[in-house]
């Protein structure tokens, strides 16, 4: 009697499915122009859109590039700039410029402590009045940093 309730049940699930699934079939075959269109359409968008993305990407790089040229003197805890040894920087403006520029944006004549005993003098200098040092390599390394994030990251590990 149970076992005869059960049966009628499954069967009356599988008459509701049938009939569900007996149209769905016919609706895909209906559909299949759509799903081809969707799977040769879709996989080219996702590539233009790659694509988009990665030349999206890029053209912000350049502008962070030249925007990364000039950035503000880091401050010390009293909040006096401090300035990298071997970087010009601008005094007035408080801003550290890229190794190898001697002028500021203004024209103005930037510094440049000397790695190796301190010394400010103008970057137009290449070597250190006090101790001698020369230190014109620093603009490579600055630029090759500069170029790509994968430099960067293999200096900062
Ligand atoms: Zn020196």
């Amino acid at each position: 009697m149970i076992i005869d309730t059960i049966t009628q049940f499954l069967q009356s699930i599988l008459d509701a499915s049938a009939a569900i699934v007996t149209p769905d079939w016919g609706q895909l075959i209906g559909l299949l122009p759509i799903l081809l269109l969707i799977g040769v359409v879709g996989p080219i968008v996702t590539i233009l859109a790659l694509v988009w993305l990665r030349y999206g990407v890029k053209r912000p790089g350049v502008r962070a590039r030249f925007a990364d040229s000039r950035r503000p003197a880091p401050l010390d805890a009293a909040g006096n700039p401090v300035y990298p040894a071997g970087e010009p920087f601008s005094p007035s403006e408080h801003l550290v410029y890229e190794p190898g520029a001697t002028r500021s944006a203004t024209g103005e004549t930037l510094m440049v402590a000397c790695p190796k005993c301190s010394l400010v003098r103008p970057a137009q200098h290449d070597t250190c009045g006090n101790c001698g040092l020369s230190f014109t390599l620093k603009p490579t390394t600055r630029s090759l940093r500069a170029s790509g994030p994968k430099p960067g990251g293999a200096a900062a590990a």
